[in-house]
């Protein structure tokens, strides 16, 4: 990378956006400190990887913004024991982060040019925990669930049912939703009900966001 320093850029990203924001959990930061963010951005906007806001990707799609994607990762609690599905593969940055902090994670991308290319710089990267389909991620993966985790990465309309359905009991799912212009992030932790239903829900409002649509059938 031309005129820059990427040991540099990484310690600002994370000292200015992340630190000065709130997120200090010494595993996320020490995580991100780790993961070289600009492998997933394109060449030619490379020098903006460690900027403050999301970039292209192609595809009408986005690499998250790093503040974003460390308090994702923060919400989801991960443990190294974990199974953890994500919906939206998009550059694969996140699910790098989340490869680090978890055993297995099954991720789900509906455009196959954008899952080929993450999958191959996650295979450059030596992560063999990490399990790719091109699909509706918004029906969930029935084959390996339930999962401990599980983080949507686009913007919903609405909660999609099978993925609450595929989530463990005390699991916790994190989910953009709202309109097309304006989300807000959410923390759902599934509980044990007290009433006839199945399960609770304890709801957490953690930010105000704008992500790209989640497109599919509970989307
Ligand atoms: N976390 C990703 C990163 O850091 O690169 C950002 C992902 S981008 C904001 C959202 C991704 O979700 C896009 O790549 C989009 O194609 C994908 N997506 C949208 N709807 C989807 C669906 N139903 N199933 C799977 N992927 C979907």
């Amino acid at each position: 990378m031309k005129g820059m320093k990427s040991r540099d850029t990484t310690s600002s990203m994370i000292s200015e956006q992340i630190v000065s924001r709130g997120i200090k959990d010494p595993s996320v930061l020490k995580t991100m400190a780790q993961v070289p963010r600009q492998r997933f951005v394109p060449v030619e906007l490379r020098e903006h990887s460690f900027s403050d806001h999301p970039l292209g990707i192609g595809y009408n799609q986005t690499i998250s913004q790093p503040y974003i994607v460390a308090l994702m990762t923060f919400a989801l609690d991960l443990k190294d024991s974990m199974s953890v599905l994500e919906v939206g593969t998009g550059s694969g940055y996140q699910t790098a982060i989340l490869a680090e902090l978890s055993a297995k994670v099954y991720t789900i991308e509906r455009i196959p040019e954008l899952s080929e290319k993450a999958c191959s710089i996650l295979q450059s990267l030596c992560y063999d925990n990490i399990f790719y389909k091109v699909s509706d991620g918004s029906v969930g993966w029935t084959e390996h669930a339930p999962f401990d985790r599980i983080i949507v990465t686009a913007g919903a309309s609405q909660i999609p049912g099978p993925l609450i359905d595929q989530l463990n009991m005390n699991g916790i799912l994190i989910i953009p939703v709202g309109s097309k212009a304006n989300q807000i992030l959410y923390r759902l932790t599934k509980t044990e009900s007290n009433s006839s239903r199945k399960y609770g829900l304890k709801i957490d409002k953690l930010t105000n966001c704008v992500f790209v649509p989640l497109v599919g059938q509970y989307a």
